[in-house]
């Protein structure tokens, strides 16, 4: 069995910075508090919880006097709460995703309604809803019905949505919507880092018989991966780490790929490069 990884995988570069942040921090301080996981990955913020950074679901549960707010940012009113309680803000939003809130922010202030393209749950996605004073939507179907008051939207995505599906989500929204568009902006707010790893995972699906993408199953963009490569007709499967590859996927396959998520540390790979090894061996 041959063993064939991306050419771009793993860490993105917010989430390097993101990690980089807490591991400074944990340097001066036996313990610190991260509002929610730094990262999409149960392995590195395992890892990070033994070295201190403990993850807190709310301000409340602070009990240090500082708090690490994530690469997925926070809402303003997080950000007030935690003036409020006077607690030290450690701010770890990857600048791609400020960049994102703050776009969004103006459009409103320029008095746009602001349609996101993307999951309403998301983290990232929420936290960017949070600075527009309800003035925000997100959404997936472009026929969906939202709220255009005067004809005016702005469209945005969420980060981690290839290029490629938001145009096409744009084009979809705007003929759903054009009997009521008076005033239209698209802002392309996908993040390159992302996009990279999804065009690599193409790239790797015209040599392999079968693609393992590593990541956490509560990531986005690992997902997104997974879905990209499964949309190259390779059987693909989204594995959290090492101990999910079955057996029977790789027996008699003679290419195996490897590909990662943004918040898949390198660590997790060689893992399971080495468990692919191991059932070649044995
Ligand atoms: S995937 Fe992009 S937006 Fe998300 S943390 Fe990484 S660099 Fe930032």
């Amino acid at each position: 069995m041959e063993i064939l990884k991306a050419d771009l995988f793993g860490f993105c570069f917010g989430v390097r910075r993101a990690v980089d942040i807490v591991e400074e921090k944990l340097e001066e301080s036996e313990k610190i508090d991260t509002l929610g996981p730094i990262v999409h990955n149960p392995n590195v913020v395992r890892d990070l919880s033994e070295e201190g950074a403990e993850v807190v679901n709310s301000l409340d549960e602070v009990n240090t006097d500082s708090v690490i707010i994530t690469a997925h940012g926070a809402g303003r009113g997080v950000h007030k709460e935690i003036d409020q309680k006077g607690l030290n803000l450690i701010d770890t939003t990857c600048p791609i995703v400020k960049a994102a809130q703050e776009t969004a922010e103006d459009l409103v202030q320029e008095g746009y309604q602001v349609v996101i393209y993307g999951e309403n749950d998301h983290t990232e996605v929420r936290n960017i809803l949070g600075w527009l004073d309800g003035k925000g939507i997100a959404i997936l179907d472009p026929a969906e019905e939202v709220p255009i008051p005067d004809g005016r939207v702005a469209l945005l995505s969420q980060t981690t949505k290839g290029k490629k599906y938001f145009f096409d989500f744009a084009a979809d929204f705007l003929q759903a919507n054009r009997d009521q568009l008076e005033d239209v902006k698209i802002v392309d707010t996908t993040c390159g880092e992302t996009r990279r790893r999804y065009e690599a995972a193409e790239r790797l699906a015209e040599q392999v018989d079968l693609i393992l993408v590593v990541g956490g199953k509560n990531s986005a963009n690992t997902r997104k991966l997974a879905e990209v490569a499964a949309n190259t007709g390779i059987e693909t499967h989204h594995i959290k780490d090492e101990t999910e590859i079955k057996r029977s996927w790789v027996e008699g396959v003679e290419k195996v790929g490897i590909t990662a998520g943004a918040s898949t540390p390198q660590s997790a790979v060689s893992s399971v490069e080495e468990t692919l090894k191991k059932f070649h061996q044995s």
